[in-house]
């Protein structure tokens, strides 16, 4: 069965008009999906449903079995990137990962492993005790993946994550997250305006119109990576 589910999607922010409209997806276990679409046709509003940021004005979305617009039982763990990195510029790099630990609920006394683990798998390990805002746009950014994979997460959701970066550094990202999740079994759902993005590193590939999204086609990719 999949491990994120969504079905007949509709969201409105002002109860008039339709962000998203009728979207279908389902991500497998160990499955990494991108969702490709416009600037403005509704991936962040997608993924804050997700996230249960934001409730539908109908239909479902699931993690794991469980409705992620329902308080009830323990909400799975998500492994959340943003656009813009949102680490907080009054805590060193290691400290940022101690929130999300804590509020994880794992234990203080694994905090410094698991630290030291995902900034070396994100090779920021010597800017531990560095403020974020010493460090350039992709150094955040690794900052931050290394933040949501800290944490164990069920799934992980990627808003345009390297959208910010100049082309260089966003290639090299590119290239090794995919590297990073070839290894790792965790279903991603990564949203993008990149065709680019989405071919190298998707499994499968849900291209929605331009706004209110809707699904226009699913692709799996079996091309050979760029
Ligand atoms: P992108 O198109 O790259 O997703 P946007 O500039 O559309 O970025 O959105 C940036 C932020 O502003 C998001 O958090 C989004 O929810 C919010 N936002 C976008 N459009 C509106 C709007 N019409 N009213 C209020 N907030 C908005
Ligand atoms: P994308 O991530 O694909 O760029 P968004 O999900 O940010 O698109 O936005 C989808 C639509 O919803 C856009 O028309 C945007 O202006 C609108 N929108 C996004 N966030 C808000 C918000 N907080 N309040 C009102 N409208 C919003």
């Amino acid at each position: 069965s999949p491990y994120i589910e969504v079905k007949d999607l509709a969201v409105s922010y002002d109860g008039q008009r339709l962000a998203v409209s009728d979207v279908d997806l389902e991500v497998g276990p160990s499955e990494f999906v991108a969702v490709l679409g416009p600037s403005g046709c509704g991936k962040s509003t997608l993924l804050q449903v997700l996230s249960g940021l934001l409730a539908p004005a109908a239909g479902t979305a699931t993690i794991a079995g469980r409705d992620v617009t329902s308080t009830a039982g323990a909400a799975p763990r998500i492994g959340y990137v943003f656009q813009d990195h949102r680490l907080l510029p009054w805590r060193t790099v290691a400290q940022n990962l101690e929130i999300v630990l804590s509020a994880a609920g794992v234990p203080r006394d694994q905090w410094p492993e698991r630290i030291d683990r995902y900034l070396r798998m994100l090779r920021v390990e010597a800017h531990r005790d560095a403020w974020p805002l010493r460090l350039s746009g992709g150094q955040r950014q690794r900052v931050s993946i290394a933040r949501a994979l800290a944490i164990d997460p069920a799934v992980v959701l990627m808003d345009e994550p390297f959208s910010t970066l100049d082309e260089v550094t966003a290639r090299q990202m590119r290239q090794q997250l995919g590297d990073l999740f070839a290894l790792r079994p965790t279903p991603v759902l990564f949203v993008t305006h990149s065709v680019r993005e989405a071919v190298f590193l998707a499994d499968r590939i849900l291209i929605l119109t331009p706004g209110p999204a809707r699904v226009l086609e699913t692709v799996t990719v079996d091309v050979p990576r760029p």
